[in-house]
């Protein structure tokens, strides 16, 4: 049993704090949000994540899992401390690493005897010899410490699911010995451990992510031109993805990719890689077409509706995927936005990211339930793959619109089926026969 101390307590270090006490361990988790913090001790979850409410009950239940604002609390007494805060882009498109630089400065304050610092927010390249420089020049004279790059892969919605049966669990560190004593945390989880150096840890993280994102953007591309040929993306990637060469996941074509992680990852990897003298092509048509993606799923809407000033909208799916309330750099919410820019009257609903998204976009209507949301609409365009919106009573919908008309940006609808009750359907990359 080791004493733990998670700093930053959002989508990653919430459901690490749960499950490393899950795993036996006791835990602080810190954040600097009060109430967030309230919230958790009263057992309210601040976020949308299944499985999460009962994780952390659980813990706090059983006297192994405390939250605190107050580092001093939790710092000292730690064997690990965990840094989970946020890395979000700044305006061009690095790294925002001012919260880990404060969180960094608060944890070398407080250390106490020896500690093993591990960097599980993703941090641009060399970020572990940045912290370790810092931590030395503030801490006390008599503690000592080890910093060990360990990136995270969890995927919002599953997260609870991920930490437990992670793919890999990856370490960089310059002392050996810490990186094994950061595997012994994870050593019951049953994945492959690699222990490499810092830099290259740290490059692992981003570097997956950005073959996932090339991965959606090269879909993307490929819907394009499928549309104009007359072929059927989701037919042509079932026949790519049978290929073990290429697999399955990841090819599907739709409004692209968001969330908090890859398009500041990509963005970030591309920064750091002209700011040591690379031409980053590949990144960047990545994002560019990632982009593109989005103003042409609303071009659709207006080559099929005409001018949308006036005209009432429905828009299912606002977070940026199915089984989360993130709304962070969401399609779907760049989406509302065109709209809402052309005059057109929209009504949202989502199962779990309204409040989210009334913050963001609060000059837009927001219906209780799906079928609100399509009453007397001339449209209505599919941006996030809830289960909710694939079984959704599509005779009840089409009774409920003024214009049947389905803009399907996730392809959950298969076109015969749609038009067959009598729906105008147009998906993305479906192709103009099919
Ligand atoms: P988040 O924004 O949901 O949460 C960050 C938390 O850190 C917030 O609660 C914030 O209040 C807190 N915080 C900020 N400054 C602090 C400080 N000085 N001391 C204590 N707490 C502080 O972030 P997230 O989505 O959990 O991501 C965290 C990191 O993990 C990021 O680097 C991200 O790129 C990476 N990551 C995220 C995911 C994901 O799916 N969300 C997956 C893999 C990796």
């Amino acid at each position: 049993m080791a004493t733990i101390a998670i700093v930053g307590l959002g989508y990653v270090g919430l459901v690490y704090g749960g499950a490393f006490a899950d795993l036996g361990n006791s835990v602080w988790g810190i954040d600097i949000d009060v109430e967030k913090v309230d919230k958790l001790r009263q057992g309210t979850m601040p976020i949308y994540e299944p499985g999460l409410q009962e994780l952390i009950r659980r813990n706090v239940e059983a006297g192994r899992l405390r939250f605190t604002t107050d580092y001093a609390e939790a710092i000292p007494d730690a064997e690990f401390v965990f840094i989970c805060v946020g890395t979000p882009s700044t305006l061009d498109g690095d790294a925002d690493m001012r919260a880990v630089r404060a969180a960094a400065e608060t944890i070398a304050r407080h250390l106490s005897g020896h500690t093993i610092i591990v960097n599980k927010s993703t941090m641009p390249i060399g970020s572990g010899d940045f912290i370790s420089a810092l931590v030395e020049q503030l801490k006390p004279s008599d503690a000592t410490f080890a910093i060990v790059t360990n990136p995270e892969f969890l995927r919002e919605g599953s997260a609870v699911y991920d930490v437990f049966h992670p793919s890999r669990i990856v370490l960089g560190a310059e002392d050996r010995e810490a990186a094994e004593r950061v595997a012994e945390l994870y050593r019951v989880l049953d994945a492959p451990i690699l222990i490499t150096d810092r830099r290259s840890a740290e490059m692992i993280k981003y570097a997956s992510n950005a073959i996932l994102a090339t991965r959606i953007s090269f879909i993307n591309e490929i819907a394009q031109i499928c549309e104009q040929v007359g072929a059927d993306i989701k037919i042509v990637a079932q026949g790519m993805g049978y290929d073990p060469r290429i697999g399955p996941l990841f090819l599907e074509a739709g409004l692209g990719f968001g969330g908090s992680c890859f398009p500041k990852d990509v963005r970030a990897l591309a920064a750091m890689a002209e700011r040591v003298g690379c031409h980053p092509q590949l990144l960047h048509a990545v994002l560019e077409i990632n982009e593109d993606q989005r103003r042409r799923f609303v071009r659709k809407v207006q080559e099929l509706l005409g001018d949308l000033y006036g005209r009432p909208i429905a828009l299912w799916g606002l977070a940026f995927k199915q089984d989360t309330d993130d709304v962070r750099e969401s399609p779907a919410l760049d989406v509302l936005r065109m709209l809402l820019q052309r005059g057109a009257l929209v009504t949202a609903y989502d199962p779990a990211a309204m409040t989210n998204a009334a913050r963001e976009v609060p000059d837009a209507r927001y219906a209780p339930d799906p079928y609100a949301a399509v009453v007397g609409a001339d449209a209505l365009l599919i941006a996030t793959p809830w289960n909710e919106f694939k079984q959704a009573d599509l005779r009840r919908v089409k009774r409920l619109m003024r214009t049947p008309i389905i803009v399907d940006g996730r392809n959950i609808y298969e076109p015969a089926e749609v038009r067959s009750l009598g729906f105008v359907y147009v998906g993305v990359g479906r192709g103009h026969r099919a």
